[in-house]
């Protein structure tokens, strides 16, 4: 069979390889932490599963218009826009099924052939995908490391060309957990838009931010509407209120691109399944609820970034990482250990997967071999089991 040109260059995501993986091995019986993926080890809030089993039982289990129950978006729209000065309208809110979808979404509607992409470095992994997917071309443009790696207008110069289209970002970022300030977006937004650039906001740990006394991260909305030009920000349900696999996502942005991101969607998938629509519409309306659910599993998130990084510290001093601000993650370097037999992040990670049954992502996935990334989104034991045994490879000892 011939495969089309338009998956030519497509690799499986890797995040979701290693976490499989670690699956399987720990149904043969091996003895795994699995500290891939990143996904909330929290259960959805009960009253939200509820919402949803209660509208099943009432019907609603039909086709929903293909962006979104009008409540939803409505919802959603308030939800993202809520103390800022950009207008809470349902009409720029296209729900998916998953940020996943929406940020897919926008790179198939505004890029196409001869069009590249800056996305920041390190990446989420499924960026550069989905340009290449729009048969745009990725530009990874890495911020120093000093930074955290946060970009600035004039690492963005550095690499945009007369063909730039797009900029994507994520804050607080996955893989590092490095947070922008409202001020460092402000300058990024303004480039973008002095440059014709749209800048793709990808906010989804928004919520799961440790500075600011519990206020939410910066971001792109928190702008003043005058100062940025096009903008499309996503956000969705499964970090914040522990909703993987619901899959249920929103972006916001102009009207007319929501419309033709919702044609889009209209052939591709239609809608997010509806019953999961009827459960985020129950997260974001219970306002009280949800602040004390999401209360609880912030509380956790902190605390397991103060632990992991006090481990690094105690037992694998020599590995610098990045302090995560936000997320539930920590990328830290392994290039102390390279030698003859490990040569990359690739090798290190295969080689404490092999001899600690300990599963993490090589950076290759992020955009750095210099570095790898484990979520802390597993309990307080696993985080501190699975740092004790990375240390018998990392400390080299
Ligand atoms: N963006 C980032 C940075 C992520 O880590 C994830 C996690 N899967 C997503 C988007 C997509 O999330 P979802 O599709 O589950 O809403
Ligand atoms: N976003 C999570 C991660 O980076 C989940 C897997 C995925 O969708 O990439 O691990």
């Amino acid at each position: 069979m011939t495969l089309s040109e338009n998956i030519a260059r497509l690799t499986p995501s890797a995040t979701v390889a290693v976490s499989t993986l670690a699956k399987k091995l720990a149904a043969a019986g091996r003895d795994i932490i699995n500290l891939s993926a990143g996904e909330p080890d929290f259960d959805t809030p009960e009253w939200i599963s509820s919402a949803a089993i209660e509208g099943i039982r009432g019907g609603r289990t039909r086709y929903t218009p293909a962006a979104g129950l009008p409540e939803l978006r409505a919802a959603a729209a308030r939800y993202m826009t809520d103390g800022t000065d950009h207008p809470a309208e349902a009409a720029r809110v296209v729900v998916s099924a998953g940020a996943k979808q929406s940020l897919f979404n926008a790179c198939f509607c505004l890029f196409g052939p001869g069009d590249e992409v800056l996305i920041g470095a390190p990446y989420w992994t499924s960026y550069p995908e989905m340009v290449t997917l729009a048969r745009a071309e990725p530009v990874p443009v890495a911020g120093s490391e000093d930074r955290d790696f946060r970009l600035t207008p004039d690492d963005l110069e550095g690499a945009a060309t007369a063909r730039t289209r797009g900029l994507i970002i994520s804050t607080p970022s996955n893989p590092t957990g490095a947070v922008y300030t409202k001020g460092q977006l402000g300058t990024l937004a303004e480039w973008a838009r002095d440059r014709g650039v749209t800048l793709i906001s990808d906010e989804i740990y928004q919520e799961i931010h440790f500075g600011g006394g519990g206020a939410k991260a910066p971001g792109a909305l928190d702008l003043d509407p005058a100062s940025v030009g096009h903008l499309v920000v996503t956000n969705g349900m499964s970090k914040a209120y522990a909703m993987t696999g619901w899959r249920v996502g929103f972006s916001y942005t102009t009207a007319e691109l929501a419309a033709r991101m919702s044609a889009f969607q209209s052939h591709v998938s239609l809608n997010a399944a509806t019953p999961s629509q009827v459960a985020a519409l129950e997260g974001l309306a219970q306002g009280g609820a949800a602040t004390r659910s999401r209360a609880h599993m912030f509380e956790a998130f902190r605390r397991r970034r103060d632990l992991v990084t006090r481990l690094f510290d105690e037992l694998i001093p020599a590995c610098a990482y990045v302090r995560p601000e936000g997320a539930f993650y920590l990328y830290f370097r392994v290039d102390g250990i390279f030698d003859g037999n490990l040569t990359c992040a690739n090798d290190v990670c295969a080689r404490i997967l092999e001899e600690t049954g300990v599963a993490i992502v090589p950076g290759e996935a992020f955009g750095d071999p210099r570095y790898a990334r484990m979520s802390t989104a597993s309990s307080d034991e696993e985080i501190e089991e699975g740092v004790r045994r990375m240390a018998t490879v990392l400390a080299g000892d």
